[in-house]
This record gives C-alpha cells, sequence and structure tokens, in this order.
C-alpha cells in the first residue's frame, strides 16, 4: 500500500498534526512519521534518498555560518535574503547557492536559531513558496 494512504488513515484517527515530526537533515524540510519509518524512526535522518546522498559541504556549513554572520551584523528584528548569504560565500559564482542558501536557512529554523519570514509573517520553511526572508528567532 502506498505511503500516502496509510496517511490518510491516521490523519482519521486524530489528526496529522499528531504524527512526530523532525526536519531532515540536509534540506531541512518537516519529515512527518510514516509506517514505513516505523521500525528505525529515531534513526531516520533524511527525507529522501537525493538528501541521504546529498552529504553536507564545506559550502554547505559556511552558507549556515553566512547568514549568521550576516544576522549578528545587523539588528535583532532585521531580515536578510538568502541570496546574501549565496553572495557571500560564493562571490560572483552566487547562482547556484541560492537553493543550498535556502536550505541552509531550513536547517537553522530547525535547530530554533532563525525563521523564515514571507512579506514579514513568520512562515512553515517546508513549504514556503517564493522569495523569503531570515530572521534571528526569538
Ligand atoms: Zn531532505
Amino acid at each position: 500500500m502506498p505511503g500516502c494512504h496509510v496517511v490518510h488513515r491516521w490523519a482519521g484517527l486524530g489528526g496529522v498534526a499528531d504524527l512526530p515530526t523532525k526536519p531532515c537533515a540536509v534540506c531541512g524540510r518537516t519529515m512527518t512519521w510514516r509506517k514505513a519509518w516505523s521500525a528505525n524512526w529515531d534513526q531516520v535522518r533524511h527525507c529522501s534518498d537525493r538528501c541521504r546522498r546529498h552529504r553536507l559541504t564545506t559550502t554547505d556549513h559556511a552558507l549556515e555560518d553566512a547568514v549568521r554572520t550576516l544576522l549578528a551584523a545587523r539588528p535583532a528584528a532585521a531580515t536578510i535574503c538568502p541570496s546574501e548569504a549565496a553572495r557571500l560565500v560564493g562571490g560572483d559564482d552566487w547562482r547556484p547557492l541560492m537553493e543550498p542558501a535556502r536550505a541552509a536557512a531550513r536547517r537553522l529554523v530547525a535547530r530554533g536559531e532563525v525563521v523564515i519570514t514571507q512579506r514579514g509573517r513568520v512562515v512553515d520553511p517546508s513549504t514556503a513558496k517564493g522569495p523569503i526572508r531570515i530572521r534571528r528567532a526569538g
């Protein structure tokens, strides 16, 4: 039975929101418990085969540091664009780093360091589409 049917059945028994969740170690998106993971949920770290194959690189870590550095240099309520972190790390070759920069921001959200906003409101980074801004949490 495909996983989606399992989720629907569980959704009828108290709601999807009751299922355990945790962030993917690579892309930072929220993973919701599914039956296929029931035997080893504690060990599950990646949301997909694609994320499991992607080892976090020095560039990925540099993007996290860039987000921290940029935010630390501004007032607490200020926001930055992921492209600023991409530029700080990639220089003129920053465009390929845009999605990695967004993923870095999601990982920092998962750690409670930052929040992601759109039009000034905090949004769920797992589902946010379009331009985002990053702000210090708290
Ligand atoms: Zn992932």
